[in-house]
């Protein structure tokens, strides 16, 4: 057994909830040949089994939603009405992607002399190794399509945010799903997650984190040439043009950004206002913020908990409130007083887009805002960022929300609303936020290998 423990606190009280066991190099070894033993039997399980034992999982889950939702609360800080849409995520997810087993399908491409068909196939174990954000969807993202597809999973939580993971591990289990077909092994990126990376049974890594670390994983990753599926970090803009519904724009602006305290890939951290309604957004975007409900996350008023741990809040805060970071401060909201991790909602105004406030991630409840001029400066301002995760457009003009939405280098925007995440619809990056795409109907495609099968008709 490993003797290496990590205390996972209570981030909106500082307390310590657990004590984790940090699963060894060893150990991770010796799941890994599990799950790859599990593979050969999973993968020969029949197309409905399979999708039944998905929706039994997922019914499971549906069953535990509380109590995961209690979880979470008290691990990651998540308002409680987040953390029960996140426990309902991870049932719809398994929910849809249990009918893919029986939709796995090939091709039937003409040819000479015989039969040409393809066969989408499984690639075995398949590694995942998941952020502190936001445990419980991220998780779902990858083990349901992987799980769907025929193979077996070894699953990475954070350090920080074990608890949630190795509940669903146990309640796999509690849905008849066979032992070694979905391990959770709580441990440290460098020990587990690089484990994942360099063992020869383990055919893909599906990585969610930063971008730093993504880039490490894919070089790493290209000596087997493994397969890499990598969601990671984001800068994205929220572009409010002149013709807008403005006060809905503003109204809404806090929320495309502040949802998680900000700790979010998609999160909207920089606001771009047409100049001609720009004093306006900020005279209305400041009582939004200050209505921002910043309370214990148990309360299902609860509209913002705390950031994640002492370091993230330090780190949010040397953006702003660091003398040298030469930051001019528009206006805050509030946080409670006494424990906890926190960091109030802050509006900044950059003095120039080469700002590290403007440029780089904060992952935080910081947003800063700046005016342009019109369409083409909105769209290279939005481009002018390594990132290319997500985007909002506010626009009465149908003509210009499209061009703006086809201009803009991002994986998922939204007109005239902050939504990025549908299952049921592809998510993902451009550019340095990542390379592949998880949800929607593809997703499946990506935890399979294409074979090719000629069958000769000839005598
Ligand atoms: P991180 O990169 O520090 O860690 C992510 C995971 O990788 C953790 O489980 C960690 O233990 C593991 N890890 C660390 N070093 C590793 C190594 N050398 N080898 C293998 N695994 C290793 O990221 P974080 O701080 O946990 O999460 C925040 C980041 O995640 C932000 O940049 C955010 O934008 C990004 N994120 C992206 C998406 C998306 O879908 N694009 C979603 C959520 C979060």
């Amino acid at each position: 057994m490993s003797t290496q423990t990590h205390d996972v606190l209570d981030p909106s009280t500082e307390q310590r909830i657990a004590s984790i066991p940090l699963t060894s190099v060893e150990e991770t070894d010796a799941a890994i040949e599990r799950s790859h033993a599990a593979f050969q039997d999973w993968r020969q399980v029949a197309p409905a089994d399979r999708g039944r034992l998905l929706r039994r999982f997922a019914a499971v889950v549906d069953g535990a939603r509380e109590e995961l939702a209690a979880l979470e609360v008290h691990n990651s800080g998540h308002p409680v009405s987040s953390a029960r849409w996140e426990a309902g995520n991870v049932r719809d997810v398994l929910d849809y992607y249990s009918a893919g087993p029986e939709r796995l399908f090939g091709r039937q491409i003409p040819v000479a002399g015989g039969l040409d068909v393809t066969f989408k196939e499984p690639l075995g174990v398949v590694g995942i190794i998941v952020p502190w954000n936001f445990p419980m969807p991220i998780a779902g993202w990858g083990l349901a399509p992987a799980l769907a597809a025929g193979n077996t999973v070894v699953l990475k939580p954070a350090e920080l945010t074990p608890m949630t993971a190795m509940r669903l591990g146990e309640l796999a289990l509690e849905a008849g799903l066979p032992d070694g077909v979905l391990t959770v092994l709580p441990g440290k990126g460098s020990v587990v997650g690089d484990r994942f990376v360099t063992h020869p049974a383990v055919r893909k890594i599906c990585f969610t984190g930063s971008t730093e670390v993504g880039t490490r994983i894919m070089a790493r990753a290209a000596a087997q040439v493994k397969r890499v599926t990598l969601e990671l970090g984001g800068k994205s803009a929220n572009i409010v043009f002149g013709d807008a519904d403005v006060e809905k724009a503003a109204a809404s602006a806090p929320y495309g950004v502040f949802d998680n305290a900000g700790q979010d890939c998609c999160a909207r951290s920089r606001i771009l206002v047409q100049r001609s309604v720009y004093d306006r957004f900020l005279e209305l975007l400041e009582p939004a913020v200050s209505g921002v409900k910043v309370i214990a996350p148990s309360r299902d008023e609860s509209e913002m908990g705390p950031l994640i741990s002492a370091a993230q809040r330090d780190r949010v805060a040397a953006y702003v409130d660091d003398p040298d970071a030469k930051v001019d401060v528009a206006f805050r909201g509030t946080v409670p007083e006494g424990p906890g991790y926190w960091y109030p909602p802050t509006v900044v105004l950059p003095r120039s887009t080469t700002d590290p406030i403007w440029q780089e991630e904060v992952f935080g409840p910081v947003v800063a805002v700046l005016p342009f001029a019109d369409e083409a400066d909105a769209v290279r301002m939005a481009n002018d960022t390594q990132y290319g995760l997500s985007g909002s457009i506010w626009t009465r003009d149908v003509g210009r929300a499209l061009r703006v939405a086809r201009g803009v280098e991002a994986g998922n925007l939204s007109v005239n609303s902050h939504s990025s995440v549908r299952y049921s619809t592809p998510f993902g990056g451009f550019k340095r936020s990542g390379l592949g795409r998880e949800l929607g109907p593809d997703a499946l495609d990506s935890f399979t290998d294409v074979k090719n099968v000629f069958i000769s008709t000839e005598d």
